[in-house]
């Protein structure tokens, strides 16, 4: 299977206006957002956009699919009301995507506000189960790892596994590795020494077979800031050298890359394409 690298794609013009966009700038993994990610109510995908959706898919052979929950999504909101909304709004992206034929949902598990790290981890460990319990079974959620701002949870590799463990080890719980997130929460992947313990802290904490897929970022903030703000590819904190052995590494070759980096329109493109070039003939 070939290394597949893409970027999130703006879906303003509609979500197969996504895939073939990307495709058209050399994108073999798109990432999109099925609906606003700042609004609860989300839109109905219609059988006419799924369709058409997955015409694109088709015509252009894009490979790697994946959805980006909503970010008001908080599994250890202390609210019940808020946490309710949650766990549905996860319900509905899985099922958006269940009918699209996008396979992972990414998605920030949560924040626990003041009621501390062990609280905000039991109540995401369960409010996991009840939505892998009420949702289709082809979609997986990619939890993703944080860059630990505020009371965020998932920036240390431990927290997934916890998560992980509540579940009885549920296979469709994945992983999304964001490296601008990881970064920032203090795990240095800057050069060759520094990169292969970082993935040897994941493999044995959370594990490769767990990686859905992979965010690469460079980072506007350096090394443990805690801040999640991304830089383009090469240009941040983090530095070229971490993006060529990541495209490099074969033990996570099988999880698609896309880029969350800024201005989509006219820096997507160059930000892919730099990656691919990244790969060692
Ligand atoms: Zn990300
Ligand atoms: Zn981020």
């Amino acid at each position: 299977m070939p290394r597949l690298i893409g970027a999130h794609m703006p879906t303003s013009k509609g979500l197969h206006a996504a895939i073939r966009n990307g495709s058209e700038i050399g994108c073999t993994a798109v990432q999109v957002f099925t609906s606003s990610p700042q609004q609860w109510k989300a839109k109905e995908i219609t059988d006419e956009i799924a369709d058409s959706f997955r015409l694109a898919v088709k015509e252009t052979k894009m490979q790697g699919l994946i959805s980006h929950d909503s970010y008001l999504v908080n599994l250890a909101a202390p609210d019940r009301e808020i946490r309710a909304k949650s766990e549905a709004a996860l319900v509905g992206e899985i099922k958006r995507c269940s009918k699209l034929g996008i396979p992972y949902v990414v998605s920030h598990m949560g924040s626990h506000l003041g009621q501390g790290e062990e609280v905000g981890l039991a109540m995401i460990s369960e409010s996991v189960a009840r939505i892998l319990d009420d949702s289709p079974e082809d979609v997986s959620i990619a939890m993703e790892t944080t860059a630990g701002q505020g009371s965020n949870l998932g920036y240390k590799f431990e927290h997934l596994r916890t998560i992980i463990d509540a579940n009885q080890g549920n296979a469709r719980l994945r992983v999304c590795l964001d490296t601008c997130h990881i970064f920032a929460a203090g795990y240095d992947i800057r050069d060759k020494k520094s990169y292969r313990q970082t993935m040897l802290d994941f493999n044995n904490i959370v594990g490769f077979d767990r990686l859905a897929c992979i965010h690469a970022n460079d980072s506007k903030h350096p090394l443990g800031s805690r801040k999640d703000r991304h830089e383009h590819i090469g240009d941040g904190h983090i530095g070229l050298e971490a993006f060529r052995l990541l495209v490099n590494d074969k033990s996570i070759a099988h999880a698609p890359i896309v880029v969350e980096t800024p201005e989509a329109e006219s820096m997507h493109e160059h930000n892919v394409r730099l990656l691919f070039s990244l790969m060692k003939k």
